[in-house]
């Protein structure tokens, strides 16, 4: 099976410090997939060699078989969401969506409208004048509308309170299944990464100490530590 992310021995650098070392990974294509670590443990950095906005210093990485940022097709194949809210406060909904279909060969100005008005916002309000979940969705919905094989977000919900969190994460959900998205996510939080992820990738200090399916990786916990007593 394709992997949506395989990384051999990647390892970035800055200054004389490691901020990724010896990462291996083999992500399945299909899935939507966390990134989980405390802050600083290099989850942005494993984000940005993903979506090929930083180059390794050590190892390989290859995002859908490709290297990434290695051409308009590979980047076309990937939608990232940043982790600094990537919207423009002077600028309308509506005129996000005509700047993502000015900037997007693939844009699917159809779903993004649709999007729009299921989330029952004001294509006329300024992005500058939503909230921060709302704000967040305009995010996901610029994402998704450019219409990749896999959507990579960096902390999406760090900053919303737990309602706007759980209504985006039930959103991307959702829309990952529509559309046939793959989706790497992460979070400093495991909370917020159980309810949607079928696969998980825990990383701490610069490297990853335990990857794989959700199912397995409970399964080995509940061989390890026996059935659950409860209280
Ligand atoms: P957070 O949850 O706080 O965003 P993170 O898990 O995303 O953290 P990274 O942002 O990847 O972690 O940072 C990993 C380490 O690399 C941290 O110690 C950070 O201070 C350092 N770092 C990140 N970017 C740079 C940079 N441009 N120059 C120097 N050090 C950096």
């Amino acid at each position: 099976m394709t992997a949506v992310l395989r990384a051999e021995g990647l390892g970035k650098k800055y200054g004389s410090r490691w901020a990724l070392s010896d990462c291996d990974l083999d992500v399945p294509d299909g899935h939507v997939a966390g990134l989980v670590g405390p802050n600083g443990a290099g989850k942005t950095t494993l984000l940005n060699l993903a979506v090929g906005q930083l180059t390794p210093t050590a190892g390989h990485i290859r995002v859908l078989g490709e290297r990434p940022g290695s051409g308009p097709a590979q980047l076309a194949k990937v939608g990232f969401v940043a982790q600094d809210t990537p919207t423009y406060p002077g600028l309308t909904i509506a005129e996000h969506l005509r700047l993502g279909a000015r900037l997007n060969p693939g844009w699917d100005d159809a779903l993004a409208r649709d999007r729009i008005a299921r989330l029952g916002l004001d294509p006329g309000r300024k992005a500058g004048r939503l909230s921060g979940g709302q704000r967040a969705q305009l995010a996901l919905t610029l994402g998704i509308a450019k219409r990749p094989r896999l959507l990579v977000l960096d902390e999406p919900v760090a900053a919303l309170d737990p309602l706007a969190r759980r209504e985006f994460l039930q959103g991307l959900m959702e829309a990952a299944a529509e559309h046939q998205l793959s989706v790497l996510l992460s979070s400093h939080l495991v909370s917020d990464l159980e309810r949607v992820c079928d696969y998980l990738v825990v990383l701490v200090d610069s490297r990853v100490r335990v990857a794989g399916e959700v199912d397995h990786l409970l399964a080995t916990h509940h061989r390890l530590t026996g059935p659950r007593r409860d209280p």
